[in-house]
C-alpha cells in the first residue's frame, strides 16, 4: 500500500467508500437543515415552502454569493441553542477585493476544525513527528491562516514555532524581523515551513544570504494565493541551497469559509475535500445549476454540520473542475479540485484589451531574473489607460525588462512600461498576508 493511501485509510473506511460516503452526508445534511430551517435568519427565510430535503434537491435553492454575505454577516449565522454554540472565535476573510467580513466558529465548530485540520495533515504526508514552522504574517485581523496552522500543531501534537512577521506596531511591538526569523529558524530547525510561497521564498533567500543552514525542511505547505510551477521550482531550489535538497511543496486550495483547506496526497493528485462530513461542495453554472461532475463551474461550498456561519451553496468565486471521483494515488472519495481555471472578478480592460490579471502574473512570473512583481493600471496625464510593471528582480541581476515588456505582450496584448523597484516597494510594511500583484488605480 503506498503511503498515501495507508494514511488516507488511516482516517476510516468510510472515506474511500462513495456510496457510504454519500449516505453519511445525507444523514449530516438532513440534521444542517433542520437547525437552518429553525436557528439561521436568512435560511429560515429562504427554505420556507421549499421542497428541499436531500442534496439532490439542491437545483431548488438560490446560490448564496460573497456579497450577500459581506451585507449582513449575522443573518448567516445561527442562533446558539445550547453551550457547545456559544462563540469559540472569529475569523475575517482576507478582504482583497472588499471589506474584511467575520466568520464565526462556535465552540462545537472548533473541534470540527481541529478534526478537518487532522484529515488536511492526513492527506498532505504532515504527521506528530513533523516540527512546523508557522510563517503567516500576524495580521490586522484575526485570520484563519496563520491561527490554523497554529491549531493543527495542537492537534497533531507536534512542534511548532511561530514566526510572527507582519508589520511592526508602536505600541505592542511583537512582531519579528526576517534576520530574527531566520534565526528562529536555525536554532530549531523545522521540517515543514508554512506559509504564502512567495514569502517562505524571501525567508529562505534571507537565511541563504546569511549562510544559515536549514538542513531539516522536508516541506512546503503552500498556502494563501496559487503556487505555480515556477514558484515551487523556486522554493525547492532555495531549500537545496540551505541544505534540504528533498523538499516538496505540498499546494492547496484554502477559504476563510471553511477555516482549512484542499489539499493534495501527492502532487498533482487534485486539492482533496479534507472534510466531506462537513462540506459539500457541487460546481454550478451561471444560473445556478448543478454542473456533471468533473466539468467546468463555479465552485459552491454547502456546510453540512455547522453552527456559527454555515452557507448553503455559497458561490466561492473559483471557476474549477470538481469531481467525486476516488484519487487514484490515496483512494480518498471525498471529492477533490482538479483544475483551477480563474478566480471570478479576475477580468480587466486596459486600452479596450479585456484579460485574466491571473494569466498577466503568471507570464511576468515565469520570466527569467523576476524575484516579484507588481502591475499597476493608472490614468495617465493624456486620459488613455496605463500598465505599469513594478519588478523586483532576483540577486543575480539578470532581469532583462524587454524580456518582460515581450511576454506581458505576448500574453495579453498590452505592452507595460516596466519599473525595477526593491521588495519593499511592493511588500510595504502593510502587514498583508500577500504580495498585491495587481492594483487598478483607476477612478471608476
Ligand atoms: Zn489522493
Amino acid at each position: 500500500m503506498s503511503g498515501a493511501r495507508a494514511r488516507v485509510a488511516a482516517l476510516g473506511a468510510v472515506y474511500s467508500d462513495p456510496a457510504a460516503l454519500r449516505a453519511l452526508q445525507e444523514e449530516r445534511f438532513a440534521a444542517q437543515l433542520d437547525r437552518l430551517r429553525t436557528r439561521h435568519p436568512r435560511y429560515r427565510e429562504m427554505l420556507q415552502g421549499a421542497e428541499v430535503a436531500s442534496l439532490d434537491d439542491f437545483a431548488r435553492i438560490a446560490p448564496t454569493g460573497k456579497s450577500d454575505l459581506a451585507s449582513d454577516p449575522e443573518a448567516y449565522r445561527l442562533d446558539a441553542a445550547d453551550p457547545s454554540d456559544i462563540l469559540w472565535d472569529i475569523a475575517y476573510t482576507s478582504g482583497s477585493t472588499s471589506a474584511p467580513t467575520p466568520i464565526f466558529q462556535t465552540a462545537r465548530d472548533f473541534r470540527a476544525i481541529l478534526t478537518a485540520q487532522l484529515h488536511m495533515a492526513a492527506i498532505r504526508g504532515m504527521s506528530a513527528d513533523d516540527r512546523i514552522a508557522n510563517l503567516f504574517p500576524l495580521t490586522t485581523q484575526p485570520h484563519g491562516a496563520w491561527t490554523r496552522a497554529n491549531h493543527a500543531a495542537a492537534a497533531l501534537g507536534c512542534e511548532l514555532v511561530v514566526g510572527l512577521g507582519g508589520a511592526a506596531a508602536d505600541d505592542y511591538p511583537v512582531t519579528r524581523r526576517t534576520t530574527e526569523i531566520v534565526r528562529m529558524l536555525e536554532r530549531t530547525q523545522p521540517t515543514v515551513l508554512w506559509g504564502v510561497p512567495s514569502y517562505l521564498a524571501r525567508i529562505l533567500e534571507a537565511a541563504r544570504s546569511a549562510d544559515v543552514p536549514l538542513t531539516g525542511i522536508r516541506m512546503f505547505a503552500a498556502s494563501g494565493e496559487a503556487c505555480p510551477p515556477a514558484l515551487q521550482a523556486q522554493l525547492t531550489q532555495l531549500a537545496a541551497e540551505v541544505g534540504s535538497p528533498d523538499a516538496v511543496v505540498s499546494n492547496s486550495f484554502g477559504a476563510s469559509e471553511l477555516q482549512c483547506g484542499l489539499v493534495e496526497c501527492v502532487p498533482g493528485t487534485g486539492f482533496h475535500n479534507p472534510a466531506p462530513d462537513q462540506f459539500f461542495f457541487e460546481t454550478i453554472d451561471d444560473d445556478g445549476a448543478p454542473t456533471s461532475d468533473g466539468e467546468p463551474g463555479r465552485l459552491a461550498l454547502t456546510h453540512l454540520d455547522r453552527r456559527g456561519t454555515a452557507f448553503l451553496r455559497y458561490v466561492l468565486g473559483d471557476v474549477v473542475e470538481y469531481t467525486i471521483e476516488p484519487c487514484p494515488e490515496c483512494g480518498w472519495a471525498g471529492g477533490r479540485v482538479v483544475a483551477h481555471h480563474r478566480r471570478e472578478g479576475s477580468m480587466v480592460k486596459v486600452r479596450g484589451n479585456l484579460f485574466d490579471v491571473t494569466v498577466l502574473g503568471a507570464a511576468v512570473g515565469a520570466v527569467d531574473g523576476v524575484r516579484e512583481h507588481q502591475a499597476v493600471v493608472r490614468t495617465a496625464s493624456d486620459g488613455m489607460d496605463e500598465l505599469v510593471l513594478r519588478v523586483v528582480e532576483t540577486a543575480d541581476g539578470a532581469l532583462d525588462a524587454d524580456a518582460v515588456q515581450r511576454a506581458v505582450r505576448a500574453a495579453i496584448r498590452v505592452t507595460p512600461r516596466v519599473e525595477r523597484v526593491a521588495l519593499f516597494d511592493i511588500h510595504g510594511a502593510t502587514g498583508s498576508l500577500k504580495p498585491r500583484r495587481f492594483v487598478d488605480e483607476r477612478s471608476s
